[in-house]
């Protein structure tokens, strides 16, 4: 190895923002991470969101299933009132 352009390559502790931490090395001290084997949905067998500013809130106000079926509602009460008018004209 040619000296003076390597990083040091130092024990380095892994925090994961679920909790779990355990040791590695790297060439940096400490470590954080969002999501680590522990938590990942691939491993822990559960679904977990990960949420960056709100998207996946957004997402599920916009086309989740209470939006849709509010949706559905809304439209089919336009439908309604669009064939008022003619039902009248008919009576
Ligand atoms: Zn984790």
């Amino acid at each position: 190895m040619k000296s003076g352009i390597h990083p040091d390559y130092v024990e380095s502790k892994v925090t994961c923002s679920c909790g779990e931490s355990f040791t590695t090395r790297a060439t940096v001290p400490e470590l954080r991470v969002e999501i680590c084997s522990k938590c990942h949905p691939f491993y822990s067998g559960k679904q977990k969101l990960v949420d960056a500013g709100g998207r996946v809130e957004r997402f599920q106000k916009k086309y989740g299933k209470q939006a849709l079926a509010d949706n559905r509602a809304k439209a089919k009460i336009k439908k309604e009132s669009k064939k008022e008018p003619e039902e009248r004209e008919k009576a």
